[in-house]
């Protein structure tokens, strides 16, 4: 079931003549753009936030599969993760937006080995997760897991679960970051007057400078808009957005998509997010029915899009038990989804902002005045209340840079494609 938050109280949208002069410029409302203007506005500062699209959380936010999750590889994630989960379960009371609803589902993340060379690397994730203090991942035999989930294959030999994993409703969650942006003065722990108001339909083209050449606003097709800081959260436009101020920022736009299908009685709604380690296809239980994904390690990488094109192609990798990357492979009941005829179903399609090392770019950059918020590879949603946090907090100077592990200019290791 989707969430409606439509009787509550919405975003501020700047519809007449730009402010001449805010304290923030936001560019781009997609999830990572309402939440710097949440926490920003909540410490005071009068945003404004810029978007090209018509609506806000459009483009890739819109696409997402919305799933949150504590089992990563990397502490560093964990920790972003971790420190937006009291935000996302108590978001109605955080934001002051009673009643807002998120959707949140804790029905969990469940990865399958079905090798005993995925199994060995699960082991070995799993004890790595401990060192990080995530000690509630579960680590089950192929039949101990059949006995909770019996839709899984019997190639199953091994499987990582962690319950408090689950599914959030990503649009609600930067709509409600936006509403709650726009009424500061509720927000749980607000200091002063700070306000967000959202200019929809409006492109950054440039940045402003000063006679020394410090950034002192942008430039839009709206006109010019003073802002001693601006933050570029543009998702897959990061990298075109930062070129205009003379920033090389390396984002690598690659399109993923997510197969919908609405309407499945065969899924058991109950069910946790169910991964296969060899394939990295994977499907949750949505609407009434699945969303279903795969990371395709050769999809290229690309231009950034304002519209991302589907593929049938992936419907069928994913649906037809003939398929090397049939979900099939990791539940039965799969086949007879596919022989009684494939439900409906459609595509959607965003792309995976992926930096070098798949790890978000948060705080300064060499250019004064410019910020980034961006480049989360794939796990925006989740890590927004921390990454937005983290960034409001360096521009304000409550942190320091060189202590940030996502800051710009860090020295990166290329990792490959993740399986999620
Ligand atoms: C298929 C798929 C599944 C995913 N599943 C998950 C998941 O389960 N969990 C999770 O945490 N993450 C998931 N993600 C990743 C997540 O969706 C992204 O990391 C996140 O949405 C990025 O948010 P963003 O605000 O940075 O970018 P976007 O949502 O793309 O927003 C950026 C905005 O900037 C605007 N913009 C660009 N240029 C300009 C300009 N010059 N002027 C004004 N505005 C501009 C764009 O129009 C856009 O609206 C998934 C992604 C995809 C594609």
């Amino acid at each position: 079931m989707s969430v409606d938050n439509s009787a509550l109280p919405t975003y501020d949208r700047h519809d007449g003549a730009l402010p001449a002069s805010v304290d923030l410029v936001v560019i781009g409302a997609g999830v990572a753009g309402a939440a710097t203007a949440y926490f920003a506005a909540r410490a005071g500062l009068h945003v404004l936030v810029i978007e090209r699209r018509s609506s806000i959380a459009s483009l890739t936010t819109a696409a997402a599969t919305g799933a949150f999750r504590l089992q990563h590889d990397n502490v560093d994630e964990l920790a972003l993760v971790q420190e937006g989960l009291p935000l996302y379960l108590n978001f109605a009371e955080e934001s002051g937006l009673t009643g807002w609803n998120l959707g949140i589902r804790q029905q969990g993340y469940l990865f399958c080995s079905r090798t005993e060379a995925s199994a060995a690397k699960g082991r070995e994730l799993v004890a790595l997760q401990r060192t990080f203090g995530l000690t509630d991942v579960e680590l089950l035999s192929g039949d101990e897991a059949r006995a909770r989930w019996p839709y899984l294959a019997p190639e199953i030999r091994q499987v990582r679960f962690r319950a408090g994993d689950g599914f959030i409703d990503q649009v609600a969650l930067a709509n409600g970051y936006a509403a709650a942006s726009s009424h500061a003065a509720q927000i749980n722990g607000a200091s002063g007057s700070g306000h967000a108001t959202y200019a929809l339909e409006t492109t950054v083209t440039e940045f402003v400078r000063d006679a020394s050449g410090a950034i002192t606003g942008v430039r839009t097709n709206r006109g010019d808009v003073h802002a001693p800081q601006a933050v570029i959260a543009a998702g897959p436009w990061s990298g075109v957005v930062a070129k205009l101020a003379a920033l090389e920022l390396p984002i690598a736009p690659t399109i993923r998509q997510k197969l919908v299908i609405p309407n499945l009685p065969a899924i058991d709604q109950t069910a946790p997010m169910t991964i296969d380690d060899e394939t990295g296809s994977h499907w949750r239980p949505a609407l009434a029915g699945a969303y279903a994904l795969r990371t395709d390690p050769t999809t290229p990488v690309g231009e950034p899009l304002l519209e991302v094109p589907t593929d049938d192609a992936m419907a069928h990798a994913l649906l037809d038990p003939a398929s090397p990357t049939s979900l099939a492979l990791l539940a039965p009941f799969w086949r007879d989804v596919w022989r009684d005829g494939p439900p409906a179903w459609h595509l959607m399609a965003g792309q995976y902002e992926y930096t070098p090392d798949h790890r978000p770019f948060i705080g300064p950059t060499d250019q004064p005045g410019l910020f980034v918020n961006t480049g989360y590879s794939g796990h925006g949603v989740m890590c927004s209340a921390g990454g937005a946090r983290r960034t409001v907090d360096l521009l304000l100077g409550r942190a320091a840079a060189a202590e940030e592990p996502f800051r710009v200019g860090r020295p990166m290791t290329s990792r490959a494609r993740d399986v999620l």
